[in-house]
């Protein structure tokens, strides 16, 4: 399935939260999302009616693939591999989400959106352990030091994110190191760090089928 390239803030109105997927509009008052939170189009705003278990799975799947901006086929990857893995898929499937090194750089608050993580990570912005990693899927490990190159040091996104980052926080198994614009992982993300409404029971469910 392609990439959606539509407005993201029909993202959030259809999946009836918050994504937080475009940086700091998100917390102002054009936040799409606090205006109108109801779905989008013509029949919106009709009463949502009964959904099937297979809609619930359906848009749990969605929503955690859009939080974290993937297609279909990628995200079915990552689920293959946290399904082979040992322990509980679907947590396996959060936790290799959050590892991913476009999300790395949004926790830690070098930017200020995955989208954006994305973007500058394929711009060759970072460096991972001294080496320049431009894939965003790259999945971090525990003590890998991520730090904003030289040559982006400069750059007016990177110091306004990480201005902003007070505001969200930065998880406990990062740590941030902000006069440095570099960060360490301390450790691996426990379930219980990812704080986003998530069932991804539902998921497991999906692809079980
Ligand atoms: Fe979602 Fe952010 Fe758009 Fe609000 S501004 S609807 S949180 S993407």
């Amino acid at each position: 399935m392609a990439r959606y390239n539509g407005s993201v803030c029909r993202i959030c109105r259809r999946e009836n939260l918050k994504l937080f997927l475009k940086g700091d509009r998100c917390y102002s008052d054009k936040c799409a999302f606090d205006r109108r939170s109801y779905p989008p189009g013509q029949h919106g705003q009709r009463r949502r009616g009964k959904v099937s278990d297979y809609g619930i799975q359906l848009r749990e799947k969605q929503k955690v693939k859009r939080m974290y901006g993937l297609g279909e086929k990628q995200f079915h990857l990552f689920f293959e591999r946290a399904d082979q893995q040992k322990g509980i898929t679907g947590t396996n499937l959060l936790i290799a989400l959050e590892r991913r090194l476009d999300n790395v750089v949004y926790r830690l608050g070098l930017v200020n959106s995955r989208t954006q993580g994305r973007h500058f990570v394929r711009h060759n912005h970072f460096l991972v352990n001294g080496k320049k990693v431009n894939v965003p899927s790259f999945l971090v490990n525990v003590g890998d030091v991520i730090e904003v190159r030289e040559k982006s040091r400069n750059i007016q996104a990177i110091s306004d994110a990480l201005d902003a980052v007070v505001r969200r926080g930065v998880p406990q198994w990062l740590e941030l190191e902000k006069d440095n614009m570099k960060g360490t992982v301390k450790s691996f993300p426990e379930r219980e760090d990812l704080t986003m409404p998530m069932q991804e029971q539902f998921i497991v469910e999906l692809y079980s089928k």
